[in-house]
């Protein structure tokens, strides 16, 4: 039916997916479904960390957590594309819970005392307990709540948003702050930020891919970066690739800052923090 058909379009980002027959296209995802499923119990699934920066002092601010799927067979998987199957059979419940607790214990041990954030889906949002088990796994992980940021998309707030907002009061209630992940790109933006208090706002990286070729790119830059300093919330932009875009982002008084410039996703070894320069050298090397 179409709605398979559409969720399989949007695995692979394979043109080549629309020459296959609706059987084939359903038949590839349901597999998916199945493997995923096993996927925590067969260990498939890691969760590596991106380091987020203060743009004014250039201090290590804290750590996104982001899952990877590593299959047997198809190699790694990218969470853009298995998310939405998750969400659809259920499995994200098993599984955000899942980078939550990795996330918590993993980030109590580590040396520096920063944020983690970890992103929660639309779906887990419609979970009444998701409060309950937050405050269960920072129990037993022992980490502070002080420490744990929320990444949520405006579009998780949309579908269905008293429910939203009830749960979400109640795990900032705990001292847990909720960042809104890919800002700009959801629907009424203004009115969710207008509904309840974010501690942080995240530019979404499209945004600074066209700073440079496209003025309006640029001009909706500025624009959050002015919201977020009357409602008195910091701004970090994300997918900061290149020292250009720093320099952009300098200009405009942007507060915070994630890319490949500072850092890719990366496993947890103790003492991470390399220092801002040393990670500027590095990407630079790499050719970024
Ligand atoms: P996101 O939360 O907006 O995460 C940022 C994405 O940008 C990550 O992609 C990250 O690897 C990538 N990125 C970071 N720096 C740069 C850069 O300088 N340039 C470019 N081009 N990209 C950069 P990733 O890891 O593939 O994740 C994609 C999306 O999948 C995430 O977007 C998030 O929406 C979702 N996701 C990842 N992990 C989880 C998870 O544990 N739970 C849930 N519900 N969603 C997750
Ligand atoms: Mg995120
Ligand atoms: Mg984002
Ligand atoms: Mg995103």
């Amino acid at each position: 039916d179409l709605a398979m058909y559409r969720a399989k379009a949007s695995i692979g980002e394979n043109i080549c997916y629309y020459e296959k027959g609706m059987d084939e296209v359903a038949r590839d995802r349901r597999q998916i479904a199945n493997d995923l499923r096993r996927a925590l119990e067969r260990d498939e699934l890691a969760v590596l960390y991106q380091p987020q920066r203060s743009l004014r002092t250039g201090e290590l601010t804290g750590y996104e957590a982001l899952l990877r799927w590593r299959h047997p067979v198809r190699g790694a998987v990218s969470p853009a594309d298995f998310i939405p199957i998750a969400e659809e059979t259920g499995e994200i419940f098993a599984i955000g819970e899942w980078v939550l607790r990795q996330a918590c214990h993993e980030a109590a041990r580590w040396p520096e005392q920063c944020k983690v954030a970890v992103n929660i889906s639309a779906v887990q949002l419609t979970q009444p307990n998701l409060p309950e088990l937050v405050a269960q796994i920072l129990l037993e992980s022992g980490l502070s709540p002080r420490r744990l940021e929320l990444e949520i998309t405006e579009t998780a707030i949309i579908s269905d948003k008293l429910r939203a907002l009830h749960v979400l009061r109640a795990i900032k209630g705990m001292g847990v702050s909720i960042a809104i992940d890919d800002f700009g790109t959801g629907y009424s933006s203004l009115d969710t930020l207008h509904s309840f208090p974010f501690d942080k706002i995240k530019i979404d990286k499209s945004f600074l891919l066209q700073a440079h070729e496209r003025p309006q790119a640029r001009a909706i830059i500025r624009a959050v970066l002015a919201l977020g300093r009357s409602l008195n919330v910091p701004v970090l932009a994300e997918g900061v690739e290149s020292d250009v875009q720093l320099t952009l982002l300098e200009d405009e008084g942007c507060d915070e800052v994630q890319g490949y410039l500072f850092g890719r996703p990366a496993s947890a070894p103790s003492g991470r923090d390399d220092g801002e320069e040393r990670a500027k050298a590095q990407a630079r090397a790499q050719g970024l």
